[in-house]
């Protein structure tokens, strides 16, 4: 009983010296997350029409849109934030874009030390696009 106990150890201790690693050295070496994954979200700023649908749909009150209007009376966005503590990375916000113009990318790494940090105004932000 004693032999096949300290056996099963060795092969323990065996696989977890020779086996394939299951973890990564983060952050030393960062993943290369697929295109799909749902990082961050990003808005196209050239393609969003100020529609507010994306901020209607969002089951958590994530977005809050803020607009005004152009002189020939035409919507415009002022600001788009997002709660990013609040999200819940269901992307309902994203399909019911009809124009396309939110999208997700890989981009994860969103730690803060500030609670205000934790809302980020997608139209201020710098745009990165999808891909890995
Ligand atoms: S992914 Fe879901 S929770 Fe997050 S902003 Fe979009 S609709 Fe809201
Ligand atoms: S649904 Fe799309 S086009 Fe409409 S406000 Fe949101 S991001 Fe802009």
């Amino acid at each position: 009983m004693f032999g096949k106990g300290l056996l099963k150890g060795l092969s323990v201790t065996w696989n977890f010296l020779w086996g394939k690693a299951i973890t990564e050295e983060y952050p030393e070496r960062r993943p290369r997350l697929p295109s799909y994954s749902r990082g961050f979200l990003q808005l196209d700023k050239e393609k969003c029409i100020a529609c507010g649908l994306c901020a209607t749909s969002c089951p958590n009150n994530v977005i809050h849109i803020e607009t005004v209007k152009d002189e020939q009376n035409k919507r415009q966005l002022k600001a788009y934030r997002i709660t990013v503590g609040r999200c819940i990375y269901c992307g309902l916000c994203v399909e019911s874009c009809p124009k396309g113009a939110l999208y997700w990318v890989p981009d994860f790494e969103r730690a803060c030390y500030r609670h205000e940090d934790t809302e980020v105004d997608l139209l201020a932000a710098e745009e990165v696009k999808g891909g890995a």
